[in-house]
């Protein structure tokens, strides 16, 4: 017997129609590319989206077409997007700082038939032009006045095409399973693999991403998403904020440690979101100038493992850190560290020890580790193994490898990620499996090692491999960038590490360098430092 209740499809777009209804007076702040702040809400945006979904009709793309975003996360974005899942089309978010060739694969591989591109990259895409013939057009995100001569095929500035139509639309009906956003992973092992979101597993995904427990994105909230939109959809945001009703400040192509604290400050920001590298600007800025922060109280921080002293810096100013774990093919978000029910007498280091890890599963998401044989290890903290996910915003084929089958027998998938889980259902990343040292058959885990390295005072950034040993194939290699004007000495490095991490674990050498090389996603390169040591011999080898 089926149920007897309403099938309303779970369409993404039906969430800027409830912002526009409940919060349309809502802000959406943003520091335009053109340089200065701009101010709409979300009736607005709503109106506009409209404008961009039947410009889009108007130039012929349909249902499942895909249309690519280069841009930074702004309003004019924000409506991109609501307009082209409105007739059913894919948004393409394109993450801009891939190399030129990697941007042209994706978007030959996606077949885009338009791009909109914020100014900033318009260089990028004059020099591909000639290798993206799907592309049929180019919408750039900025007005009349502010459009460059450019000789983009039919470009023209989004203003202006989308005063060309009139606003009289609506969106268009289809299945809650149709294709609403592609993002690919970026790639450093192989071709990068397209995951195409569905409307339901966006709006599903949102839901989540405002549980309490989770992100707790709520109408009282003024959100600043730093993480961008072509970032593993701004893990939600862009989704979430609207639904809830939070004002939303975007901060277009300044992500520097001055511009953000200015928007924190100025928009009274309670929550934002972004990776390590980019709160390691923020934390310098205010270290350096002694800033406060007023209005701010939570942060999410997430991409690769937050470090201690990071997650220390913002409690002990009264900020809470959310640490979070996810990745593109989860949409992003697969937990967030909040305090459970049981655990809130815990303090001070026992409290960080905790939130440290990278959390738990919210409703949606399985999760499972398990061993080489695929026996599913215990919840004990302590065992590690392979993490493997389930959910319904979790990807089940990548894009046009659909003949590929990418989950195991009992339909999870494969995180690529190490981890153990402790019995209250915290989740720790102990690694990539690929970045994981492994010393005479047991593995160290590199994160411990890095992490407990930038709580050296004098560091800046600290990055670990392995590097090849004759007696145990591979010991660790500790590679460090020293804080501006600081110099670093290996024994006092290697000294005050002892007695924070198991003794044989302990790095073989320390290797100062000016810059750690970092991925598109302000990941730290693992591939390239291991490239850059290949040769590298060891003292003790
Ligand atoms: P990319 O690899 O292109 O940067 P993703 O954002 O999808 O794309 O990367 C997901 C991976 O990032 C995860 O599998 C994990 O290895 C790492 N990661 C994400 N969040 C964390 C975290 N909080 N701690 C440690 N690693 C993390």
């Amino acid at each position: 017997m089926l149920g007897l209740m309403q099938d309303w499809p779970l369409l993404a777009h039906t969430i800027i129609d409830h912002a526009a209804i409940q919060y349309g007076e809502r802000e959406v702040v943003t520091r335009s590319v053109e340089g200065p702040i701009h101010r709409t809400n979300y009736a607005e945006v709503r109106e506009r989206a409209l404008r961009v979904a039947q410009a889009l009709d108007k130039d012929g793309v349909k249902l499942g077409d895909r249309v690519a975003t280069l841009a930074w996360n702004t309003w004019r974005h924000l409506e991109a997007w609501y307009g082209i899942m409105g007739i059913g089309a894919v948004y393409h978010t394109v993450n801009p700082r891939l190399f030129p060739e990697q941007i042209a694969w994706i978007i030959n591989h996606a077949e885009d038939r338009v791009v909109m591109t914020d100014l900033t990259f318009i260089p990028i895409l004059e020099a591909i032009a000639d290798r993206i013939p799907s592309v049929e057009r180019y919408v750039v995100l900025t007005d009349k006045a502010h459009m460059p001569a450019t000789k983009l095929k039919n470009a023209v500035a989004y203003e202006d095409w989308i005063a060309a139509v009139d606003g009289k639309f609506a969106w268009k009906k289809f299945d809650e399973n149709t294709a609403a956003g592609l993002c690919y992973t970026s790639g450093t092992t192989g071709d990068p693999k397209g995951v195409l979101y569905s409307h339901r597993s966006s709006v599903l995904h949102a839901l989540l991403a405002c549980m309490m427990d989770t992100l707790s994105v709520s109408a009282k909230d003024s959100i600043l998403p730093i993480v961008p939109m072509f970032h593993a959809n701004a893990w939600s945001l862009a989704f979430s904020s609207p639904l809830a009703g939070a004002k939303l400040v975007l901060p277009g192509a300044k992500l520097d440690g001055v511009s953000v604290y200015e928007l924190l400050e100025t928009e009274k920001v309670t929550f934002s979101a972004a990776v390590p590298t980019v709160w390691l600007m923020l934390m310098q800025h205010m270290q350096k100038t002694g800033a406060k922060l007023t209005t701010l109280q939570r942060v999410a921080i997430g991409g690769s493992a937050c470090p201690r002293a990071m997650l220390e810096f913002f409690e002990n100013i009264g900020v809470s850190v959310y640490h979070a774990w996810g990745m593109t093919e989860m949409s992003p978000i697969g937990s967030v560290g909040q305090v459970k029910p049981g655990l809130e007498g815990l303090s001070g280091a026992a409290l960080f020890d905790l939130k440290s890890k990278q959390g738990t599963a919210p409703y949606t998401v399985e999760m499972k580790i398990v061993d080489d044989s695929e026996a599913r290890l215990p919840w004990d903290g302590v065992k590690f193994g392979r993490l493997k996910v389930k959910g319904p915003a979790i990807v089940r084929r990548y894009f046009k490898r659909e003949n590929e089958d990418i989950l195991d027998a009992e339909g999870f998938f494969d995180t690529g990620d190490v981890a153990t889980i402790d019995p209250n259902g915290y989740m720790q990343i102990t690694d990539r499996a690929k970045d994981v040292i492994k010393s005479g058959g047991e593995w160290i885990s590199s994160i411990d090692l890095e992490n407990t390295a930038v709580g050296h005072p004098k560091v800046a950034e600290a990055a670990v491999i392995g590097v090849y040993h004759p007696k145990w194939d591979e010991r660790p290699l500790l590679v460090v960038v020293p804080k501006e004007g600081e110099t670093i000495d290996e024994k006092e490095l290697l000294a005050y590490m002892d007695g924070k991490i198991a003794k044989w674990w302990m790095p073989d050498a320390v290797q100062v360098v000016t810059e750690i090389p970092h991925t598109a996603t302000g990941k730290i390169n693992k591939l390239k430092l291991r490239e850059t040591f290949k040769e590298y011999k060891l003292p003790s080898a």
